[in-house]
């Protein structure tokens, strides 16, 4: 089988053999017609199935060695539809800082429904181990996490959830099958805003799902088609196009974001700096509010926004931006506080980058 890196740059340019063309074709069409009763090309309906859709999901499963792919209309419609495998009665275990629209998805919606979601640091195996129990039926992790950039060991959590019979849902948002595949680590299930990285431009809003069994897949399958969130033919070639140059913008993107946290490291008034070493994903903490109110009027090359992941850098206030659903008690113990900041380091001159923070830090 091809290698990554050529799968991804050749995404699509297989799938019209007819014409030989090279960019995947959009099928903006919402219907398909029959040759006859009782027989179909394949496609019926585009909820149902769309080829520019489906190449982008067979495409995914293939990088990331799942069974089947899905594509959303987000990140959260991804992972809403995940979440539907659970029913009231169940628990799953979540990463404590979470993506703020997850928790706010199951704080808001789900636990409603009687679904419990129970929050842990996942970077410590032992925190999830003692929390186990018959009615816990998933560990959701993000590793790294948002915004503090703790990693867990895959491996040690899918380990122990298999011994529950519980499912390993992973968002790899952060990394991507580029630089982390969770299936190769134990896990059942990968979770992506497909928004950030993978589609990469800042361009379009997306979501992926990839499940490893054929059992999974299918409930997935009709959890996709009978809810409807599914990722448009347009988005889905946007996404596909972006797909074609994860590897170079994400290595760029690293290896800019490396100079940078070595940058603010060596910074006085940077008090503290939550960087993994792995990603293009930093935080950081000044000594004030007033500070950061200083650093996001005075960037120039780093836009003030939220979003992460694509090619242009962008920074973020993660207590006001993101993470605003969250309780103030648990964001003050976290660490998501008024003195954090958040950046995506994007493709541009690192130089130009570090610069920009430099005039803005003062
Ligand atoms: C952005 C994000 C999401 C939500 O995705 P959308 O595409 O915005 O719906 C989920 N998880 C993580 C880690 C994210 O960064």
């Amino acid at each position: 089988m091809a290698k990554l890196d050529t799968l991804l740059a050749q995404a699509g340019s297989w799938w019209d053999e007819k014409t030989g063309a090279v960019s995947m074709p959009i099928y903006q069409t919402a219907t398909f017609k029959h040759p006859a009763l009782g027989q179909s090309t394949g496609y019926d309906y585009s909820r149902s199935g769309n080829p520019t859709r489906q190449v982008l999901e067979e495409l995914m499963a293939k990088i990331e060695g799942g069974c089947r792919g899905f594509a959303f209309s987000s990140g959260l419609a991804a992972i809403d539809c995940v979440l539907q495998l659970f029913k009231a009665g169940d628990t799953i275990l979540f990463s404590e800082d979470l993506y703020g629209g997850t928790y706010r998805l199951m704080e808001k919606l789900y636990s409603d429904r009687g679904v419990r979601a129970v929050y842990t640091d996942t970077s410590d195996v032992k925190n999830v181990e003692v929390l186990m129990n018959n009615q816990v039926k998933a560990i959701f992790i993000e590793t790294p996490t948002n915004p503090l950039l703790k990693c867990a060991d895959i491996s040690s959590i899918s380990k122990l959830a298999k011994k529950y019979g519980a499912l390993t849902i992973v968002d790899n948002t952060f990394l991507t099958p580029y630089l982390q595949k969770p299936f190769d680590f134990g896990a059942d299930i990968t979770v992506y805003s497909a928004t950030k990285y993978l589609a990469g431009h800042n361009d379009v809003l997306a979501g992926i799902a990839v499940v490893k069994s054929p059992e999974i897949a299918e409930k997935i399958y009709f959890y996709q088609n009978a809810i409807g969130a599914v990722l448009s033919p347009f988005d889905s070639w946007l996404v596909l196009r972006g797909l074609k140059t994860l590897s170079i913008r994400l290595q760029k993107q690293q290896a800019n974001a490396k100079k940078v946290a070595t940058y603010l490291r060596s910074h006085d008034s940077v008090k503290r700096v939550y960087y993994p070493g792995v990603g293009a994903m930093i935080s950081f903490e000044v000594e004030s509010l007033s500070v950061v109110k200083q650093v996001l009027e005075r960037v120039k090359v780093f836009m003030f926004a939220e979003s992460l992941g694509g090619v242009e850098s962008l920074i973020t206030f993660p207590k006001v931006q993101t993470h605003a659903d969250i309780a103030e008690a648990v964001l003050e113990r976290l660490g998501i506080n008024e003195r954090l900041l958040r950046i995506s380091v994007g493709i541009e001159d690192v130089d130009d980058l570090i610069e920009d923070l430099e005039t803005a830090l003062g």
